[in-house]
């Protein structure tokens, strides 16, 4: 089957008080490495004192967003090129929360996702549907419209992880059911299965411990993206655990 990759994003939390959480996961992480693979996303600000922390163990560390250029007259971004520089090894690309706040396109995740490529990082490629689309019986629409224009071109199984993640289930302790989690993963795997067979599925919105098991049991399902729940190492090793 396909290897399951467990991802943390820590959003815009995290100081340096915090990074004993990132040693106690890569402290654990080869135990876990026959199951799953680990990655944490901190803080552009800890990147790379986070890949010291997790040098020679199993536990990768990645970006949260980049900017489709590698370098240049833009303030306050980060390039993929500058995350691979701290030995970052993937990044994720349109998360719900930048296509809010940033007004972020499929188009300019596309490019994101491409200059990722670029650097060598593993693009993490977010997609999701709103409660009123869901709400609409729009949910299929909505994901595959995002992952036709979101979808790096030249992506494969090794370059490129897609996350579904309904918005409305980001930090609501909300979580579709079981079965509507298989319908977009079905479908997700359909569609991606004739460009890039066994490409990683994720599942993200409101992943604890307790459900984790279950989620993961589902056809299609091939890992997780932990928002609040990877801040804490206990709780993000425990969903590894139950992969
Ligand atoms: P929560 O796990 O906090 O719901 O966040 C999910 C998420 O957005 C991960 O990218």
């Amino acid at each position: 089957g396909i290897r399951p990759l467990v991802a943390g994003n820590w959003k815009m939390n995290g100081l340096r008080a915090r990074l004993g959480e990132i040693k106690r996961v890569a402290d654990a992480s080869d135990a876990l490495a026959p199951n799953c693979d680990l990655l944490l996303c901190p803080p552009a600000t800890l990147t790379y004192v986070a890949t010291t922390l997790a040098q020679d163990t199993a536990l990768c560390i990645g970006g949260q967003d980049c900017h489709p250029e590698s370098s240049g007259a833009h303030t306050g971004d980060v390039s993929a090129a500058m995350l691979a520089d701290c030995f970052a090894t993937h990044v994720i690309a349109g998360h719900s929360e930048r296509r809010a706040d940033h007004g972020e396109s499929d188009d300019l995740v596309r490019q994101k996702a491409e200059a990722a490529h670029a650097a060598g990082l593993i693009a993490i490629v977010c997609v999701g549907e709103t409660r009123f689309e869901r709400e609409n019986g729009e949910t299929i629409a909505v994901v595959g419209r995002q992952l036709e224009g979101s979808l790096p071109v030249g992506a494969t199984a090794r370059n490129t992880v897609i996350a579904y993640e309904p918005v409305w289930a980001i930090g609501t302790g909300l979580t579709p059911s079981l079965e509507d989690i298989g319908e977009v993963h079905d479908f997700l795997r359909q569609r991606t299965e004739t460009l890039a067979p066994g490409m990683r599925l994720l599942y993200g919105g409101s992943v604890k411990p307790d459900n984790a098991g279950a989620i993961m049991g589902v056809a299609n399902v091939d890992g997780a993206l932990v928002g609040g729940a990877s801040l804490d190492a206990g709780g993000f090793l425990a969903i590894a655990e139950a992969t």
